[in-house]
């Protein structure tokens, strides 16, 4: 599993970037740029998770790798 992101939903709204820094990261441009894409561990992949369940636009998922 990779998480993915759907940049035609996406609003770089930032709600993601606070929940994991390490996993995402938003650029000057307002681009946001997955740095992490599978967990390292069950508490890494739950809070990828919550970013998941918190992004406002729902445009993070898991994708089979
Ligand atoms: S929370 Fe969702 S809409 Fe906001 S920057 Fe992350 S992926 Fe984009």
């Amino acid at each position: 599993m990779k998480l993915v992101v759907d940049r035609d939903l996406c609003e770089a709204n930032g709600v993601c970037v606070r929940l994991a820094p390490e996993a995402f990261e938003l650029d000057d441009d307002d681009v946001l740029h997955l740095r992490v894409v599978t967990p390292t561990d069950d508490a890494h992949r739950a809070r990828l998770e919550a970013a998941i369940r918190g992004c406002p636009k729902a445009a993070l998922s898991w994708e089979e790798s």
